[in-house]
């Protein structure tokens, strides 16, 4: 209704009792009345009974206000209150009441002007009041809306009889006029009778807070004449019957209300049963014979889910074509259709009563998701005696309204587990979870086509990265600007937002609806940590007849949620991945990889800088190792770049936590005063700690001069950790093996001088000796050429230690580069080197298949040849087994031998390892006890492991492992 138009121009609804009820139930103090109004003997005319000041604002106050916000005019007769006192109230209550009282809407009056205009008080004086004031106010408003304060009734003459004729008349005259009232009554002013008097002639009461029907209420006309109490009586007798009824209805509802609730609340029992349970109590509720449950399909179709009743036609599972029901009817117009009789409905001459021949029909439409699912229905073959009651139609509503909510909970929960389905699959990659997904969202809110797409807001563009089905228009790489589409909207919101009429939204001129002919849409933004943001929406050319419902925006967001967690995910990996391939790719050194990793870092969190610092045990500073994207000069700067650690912040504080620190922006925090931030403008900065070994090295971090508008991610704080790892891991590795490789050429060098210094007086030794030998042989004794025999003999050995030295220190600094070694081969050219003595000791050697690995094929065969020749020499009486296998366990394979010889003492089996340790004596065993320590430092140069296994007398089983290829 508008304010601006003249009364007498439009057809207008006049005030009514419910417009008073509506004032109070606008306000959240008042209660009630809880039943239908028809049928109550009732007019516009309210009596307040209070007993405080509270109280009785608390009803004038949202009156008035109500009344007022439809364009009302407000007399408020003031008696008791002061004028004041009700103005406080009013304004206390927000409303504007200068501005009420400029345009006239609101008018004071006092009881003078109104009730005692002549001095006493006149009913028709009175009428004629109302009727001139209500003509008056209906010229430029609304209606008229009266609070009376009936306090002066007390100290006046005028007698009950005289307020009931006033009384009953004006009840008349409201029920014409635009005019509403409230009288208000001060329980504690009046005598009881009064009040009785109050309660009896006012059809509506409001007391405490509750608006009620008056079952006390006596017309005027009855109450006073002359079989007053015969009335009386009839009417409490009535009243009492009322009561009754009402409680018995009241209790009957309260019952099906259990019922409902007892055929639904069981959770073991099947949708389908409890529909059964729901329809049999239909029936008996009802009176109606049959009970059934249809879906419709398409096409015209509907399947009966369920059915209680004995019908022919009608029976759960029954497919028919819905032309020619009366559930075609139901659908046509959406609610509930009551009929009791075919006949007096007209319905009898329809070709659905011909094909069903159902008399009585009762039903409601079942709606899912705002989308028409399907019907409820009860019905019978014969007529309804009874029509149906208001708590008859309360019923149907209810029991449709519980399947409804039922399908939706059961829609619901099916699409959750689906969702969840297909992102928990770990047998879908990336690409096959969003296909998944978009297919059920466009099954879900029946939409053709999925899409995502790249947004920046920024420059006003979209670019489409994937489509569900292809389409004619929407293609992976189509770019539009952000602002032809709906998407604006959702990018905006960073929510829900969707469209099922463009026209009526206005958005009929954009590209998306003008070139595409996009009628449907739904779509979310989703914002992916360090990277792009994107929007992920359903469209469909096909207009929607309906909004999409709450559950609808629900689901989009969820889908929305899982999108973003896949590429979330993805991304982590992508990252993940991406830093594993730098740090693992041999061809890189590590200042190439810290610059990789540094630049994946920078590019992900969207920084400038990042860098490398080290504070020396030496120095009070940290200085800069290494720095990237932070001015020109920085990296000259180098030394004196980095602030002395008084200061506290920045690296201090990296290398003082066990976590990362992080500022997106220091200005205004303490930060701010840092050296760093007041003369280099570092503004934004994430640094971690990097040890090497147990002491701090420095920090690596990532910043820029501009502060960030986000704070860092836990995803991004750990990536720095793992890259702070990774360096200090490298650090002290390098530094290792830094020392391994000093130590190793000290060894060489040792060896070497041996080798060289020690050969050249042993050759002379020996020269002599054969010297000796050749020359003095037939001078010397027997003892003598014993003698000179040891000698030869430790020389030989000397050299042969020497040289097996020369050749262990040789292993990790001679050694060939690694290459895919067949073993077989190898063992091969081993047995064929070893063929005298195998022959000569009547060796069995069994060889099973042997691996591929990764190593340097000539100390591989060094490692074969020792072993194997201390299985023949260790041997002892019998003739030697030996047996070759090789087992995987995990990235590595487990070569062993085997023999059948005089096995080792567990208690020596470290030693034997050791260099130049041996367990025989010469005169036992030839050796030099280099074999063993040699084939060990072969295996740990190919980063594996020996040992040995066995007993004294059972044989030993030596096995050593290598990578696999
Ligand atoms: P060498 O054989 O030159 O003495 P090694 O380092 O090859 O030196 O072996 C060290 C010691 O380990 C040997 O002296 C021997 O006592 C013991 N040994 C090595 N191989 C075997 C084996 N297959 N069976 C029993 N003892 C062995």
């Amino acid at each position: 209704m508008s304010k601006n138009l003249s009364s007498n121009e439009v057809d207008r609804e006049p005030v009514t009792l419910a417009t008073g009820l509506e004032a109070f139930q606008s306000s959240p103090e008042f209660s009630g009345p809880v039943e239908d109004l028809d049928g109550h003997d009732c007019n516009d005319h309210f009596a307040h009974i209070y007993e405080s000041r509270e109280e009785k604002f608390e009803a004038a106050v949202p009156f008035v206000r109500h009344g007022l916000e439809r364009g009302e005019q407000i007399a408020y007769v003031v008696d008791q209150s002061t004028e004041s006192d009700v103005r406080t109230a009013l304004r206390t209550a927000g409303i504007d009441i200068d501005a009420a009282l400029d345009s006239g809407a609101l008018t004071f009056y006092t009881v003078d002007e109104t009730y005692l205009r002549d001095g006493s008080f006149d009913s028709h004086e009175m009428i004629q009041f109302y009727a001139d004031a209500t003509a008056e106010a209906t010229e430029d408003f609304e209606a008229l809306r009266l609070v009376a304060e009936m306090s002066w009734i007390k100290d006046d003459e005028t007698t009950v009889e005289q307020l009931m004729e006033y009384e009953s008349q004006i009840n008349d005259l409201f029920d014409r006029e635009d005019v509403l009232a409230i009288c208000q009554y001060d329980r504690e002013l009046f005598a009881p009778e009064v009040i009785q008097n109050v309660i009896k002639t006012h059809p509506h009461l409001i007391y405490d807070g509750a608006a009620c029907h008056n079952f006390y209420y006596t017309p005027p006309e009855e109450l006073f004449g002359d079989d007053a109490p015969v009335r009386e009586n009839e009417r409490m007798l009535q009243t009492l019957h009322e009561r009754t009824t009402a409680k018995t209805e009241l209790q009957q509802r309260e019952r099906f209300l259990e019922d409902l609730y007892d055929a639904t609340a069981d959770s073991d029992r099947s949708f389908e049963a409890k529909i059964r349970r729901l329809l049999k109590l239909g029936t008996e509720r009802f009176n109606l014979d049959i009970g059934y449950f249809t879906q419709t399909t398409g096409d015209e179709m509907f399947e009966i889910v369920e059915a209680v009743g004995d019908h022919e036609q009608i029976a759960a599972g029954v497919t028919d074509s819905l032309g020619d029901t009366y559930c075609e009817k139901l659908l046509a117009a959406p609610g509930r259709i009551a009929v009791t009789d075919a006949a007096e409905a007209g319905w009898t001459t329809d070709p659905a009563y011909k094909r069903f021949g159902l008399d009585a029909y009762f039903a409601t439409t079942v709606h899912v998701g705002g989308e028409e699912y399907g019907t409820l229905c009860f019905a019978s073959e014969t007529p309804r005696e009874e029509p149906y009651t208001d708590a008859d139609r309360t019923y149907l509503d209810l029991m449709g309204q519980w399947v409804e909510y039922e399908l939706e909970q059961q829609r619901r929960e099916a699409y959750l587990r689906e969702s969840y389905r297909i992102t928990s699959d770990p047998t879908l990659d990336f690409d096959e979870k969003l296909q998944a997904l978009f297919e059920l969202g466009c099954e879900q809110f029946g939409l053709e086509l999925g899409v995502m797409a790249e947004v920046d807001s920024g420059e006003d563009r979209l670019e489409i990265e994937y489509v569900s089905t292809d389409h004619e228009h929407l293609k992976p790489g189509l770019e539009l600007s952000l602002s032809e589409t709906y998407c604006s909207g959702a990018v905006d919101s960073s929510g829900v937002v969707s469209v099922a009429n463009p026209v009526e939204a206005g958005y009929d001129d954009l590209r998306i609806h003008r070139e595409f002919g996009i009628e449907a849409y739904l779509g979310t933004s989703i914002e992916v940590e360090g990277d792009a943001n994107r929007t992920f929406f359903f469209v469909s050319e096909e207009p929607r007849d309906h909004g999409f419902s709450d559950d609808e925006h629900t689901f989009q967001r969820l889908l929305g949620q899982w999108v973003r967690y896949e590429l979330e995910h993805q991304q982590r990996e992508a990252f993940l991945r991406e830093s594993y391939q730098i740090t693992a790719d041999p061809n890189l050194d590590f200042d190439a990889k810290l610059e990789q990793l540094l630049d994946l870092g920078r590019e992900w969190m969207g920084l400038d800088a990042a860098g490398l610092t080290h504070l020396p045990s030496w120095e009070d500073k940290f200085l800069s190792e290494y720095t990237v994207g932070y001015g020109d000069d920085a990296a000259d700067e180098s030394d004196e770049f980095w602030t002395d650690p008084g200061e506290g912040c920045y690296c201090r504080q990296a290398i003082e936590s066990d976590e990362p620190v992080g500022m997106a922006d220091v200005r205004g925090t303490e930060w701010e005063d840092d050296q760093i931030h007041q003369e280099h403008g570092l503004t934004c900065y994430l640094g971690t700690k990097v040890m090497n070994g147990s002491t701090p090295y420095g920090t690596l971090w990532i910043g820029s001069t501009d502060p960030r508008d986000r704070e860092f991610t836990e995803t991004e704080r750990t990536f720095l950790e793992l890259i702070g790892q990774w360096v200090s891991y490298e650090i002290e590795r390098s530094q290792r093996e830094q020392a391994l490789k000093e130590s190793n050429k000290r060894l060489e060098q040792f060896a070497y001088a041996a080798s060289h210094d020690l050969q050249e007086p042993l050759r002379m030794v020996s020269s002599y000796l054969q010297l000796i030998e050749r020359r003095y042989s037939d001078a010397l004794d027997e003892d003598g050429e014993e003698y000179l025999e040891f000698a030869v003999n430790g020389a030989d050995r000397m050299r042969e230690m020497i040289s097996g030295l020369l050749a262990y220190s040789r292993v990790e600094t001679r050694g060939d580069p690694f290459e895919p070694v067949e073993l077989g081969t190898v063992l091969n050219d081993v047995l064929e080197d070893l063929h005298l003595q195998i022959e000569g000791t009547d060796a069995k050697i069994a060889v099973e298949d042997l691996p591929c690995v990764e190593g340097d094929s000539n100390q591989l065969r060094q490692l074969f040849q020792n072993l194997l020749e201390n299985a023949i020499t260790y041997s002892g009486d019998s003739a030697p087994h030996i047996h070759i296998d090789a087992k995987r366990r995990k990235q590595k394979w487990v070569i062993s031998v085997h023999d059948n010889g005089i096995g080792i003492d567990p208690e020596n089996q470290d030693r034997i390892f050791d260099i130049f340790d041996r367990l025989h004596s010469r005169d036992e065993y030839d050796g030099t006890g280099l074999g063993l320590a040699l084939c060990q430092r072969i295996v740990e140069r190919h980063n594996g492991e020996m040992w040995v296994e066995s007993e004294p007398d059972e044989g030993s089983t030596f096995s050593f492992t290598l990578p696999a290829t």
